[in-house]
């Protein structure tokens, strides 16, 4: 079984690990590029939102590769992500390609726990339990490397430094073939991210919530690696959504990321009394943490046509005047360009800059929170 799956951000590093330890080889498209934009947008309906066509582009090239099966997280979403499997592949058939189809949270579990009966080593239960276990292991040694580099970035000396040691730190957790191997690379990652040489600066970095759609924030082909681009610049992230929790939270394996689920639409109630099916509560309440932390700021990332995400966007105004911390909306779509991009993050920083030095160095979001 030649198994693929779409990108979003380092995603591919545990499920690559869950499906080869069930005895499937993995096609790995490539990170998506322009030409994965294109080739997905050729195909796919022009109205749809962007990560649609991302996803579409990383199957067609994943078939192109010699892939026999794509497997797709699905849902009951009420905005278009709980259609995208079904409808990228029925996409992918019209167009003349021959494959299997996995779509997880559509297809009945017990089918997908028998696909891979002819492939799993040995008896099938103890192969899923190994395999959860290495994915799962995978999954945090993932999170606490990113969290380290974004840590770190904003205060290197020499620029890419950061991001050299996390990229050897993720290929070595990619490699790992047991949890052993993933424990003894995430110790390495993280020293050699610890031993990264930093500057001491004037002032702390300036403090960034970045949040939106999950797509947008997690996939730096979008967003145009925003993340790098701000610690580059000296501005610290703190991106609300992350892979582990994307993978984690339908598992409900992780009793802090449903609470904070809960609390976040709680908080999201009185400016968005439904579900609306995307991020939306992380949107709001991120906002909203963001000037009760003290952030200088939000950057909101949304793909055109998102749904949920412009709703968000027609409240965000209203957060920004009751809590009194400045958000920066990015739109993206396949005309997105990265010059742009960096010029409208640029004006973003020096804004709170001057924000900064006009309050004495203190936060200005704190003082006019009502909360
Ligand atoms: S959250 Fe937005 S971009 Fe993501 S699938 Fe739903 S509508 Fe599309």
């Amino acid at each position: 079984m030649r198994v693929s799956f779409p990108h979003m951000g380092n995603s591919y590093i545990p499920l690559s690990a869950l499906l080869s330890n069930l005895g499937a080889e993995v096609v790995l498209p490539p990170r998506p590029t322009s030409r994965t934009i294109d080739l997905g947008a050729l195909h796919a309906p022009e109205f749809v939102c962007l990560p649609f066509k991302v996803n579409l582009g990383d199957n067609l090239r994943a078939l192109e590769m010699g892939a026999d099966t794509l497997a797709m997280v699905s849902g009951m979403w009420a905005c278009r992500f709980g259609y995208y499997g079904r409808v990228q592949h029925q996409i992918l058939r019209d167009a003349g390609f021959t494959f299997d189809s996995i779509l997880l949270g559509r297809d009945d579990l017990g089918s997908v726990f028998r696909k891979f009966r002819n492939t799993a080593d040995g008896n099938l239960a103890a192969a899923w339990l190994r395999a959860f276990r290495v994915f799962r292991r995978k999954a945090a040694a993932v999170d606490a490397i990113e969290r380290e580099a974004r840590a770190k970035r904003p205060l290197e000396r020499d620029r890419g430094a950061t991001s050299n040691a996390l990229e050897a730190g993720l290929s070595q957790v990619h490699r790992a073939r047991d949890t052993r191997e993933v424990d003894t690379s995430l110790a390495e990652g993280l020293e050699a991210l610890r031993s990264v040489e930093t500057d001491e600066r004037d002032e702390p970095p300036l403090q960034v919530t970045v949040l939106g759609e999950i797509f947008a924030v997690l996939e730096p082909s979008l967003n145009f690696d925003i993340e790098r681009t701000l610690g580059e610049s000296g501005v610290a992230t703190h991106p609300v959504l992350s892979v582990y929790r994307w993978l984690m939270r339908p598992l409900k394996m992780d009793l802090g990321i449903t609470l904070d689920e809960l609390r976040a639409r709680r908080a999201t109630r009185p400016y968005i009394a439904y579900v609306l099916g995307g991020e939306e509560h992380q949107t709001i309440s991120g906002t909203i943490n963001a000037a009760r932390k003290g952030h200088d700021g939000v950057i909101h990332l949304y793909p055109f046509t998102c749904m949920p995400e412009n709703i968000c966007r027609t409240v965000l105004p209203r957060i920004e005047e009751e809590y009194g911390i400045p958000v920066l909306n990015i739109c993206l779509d396949e005309h997105a360009s990265p010059t742009g991009v960096s010029t409208r993050l640029e004006a973003f920083i020096d804004l709170m800059r001057q924000r900064r030095k006009s309050a004495g160095g203190r936060s200005t979001s704190l003082e006019r929170s009502p909360g």
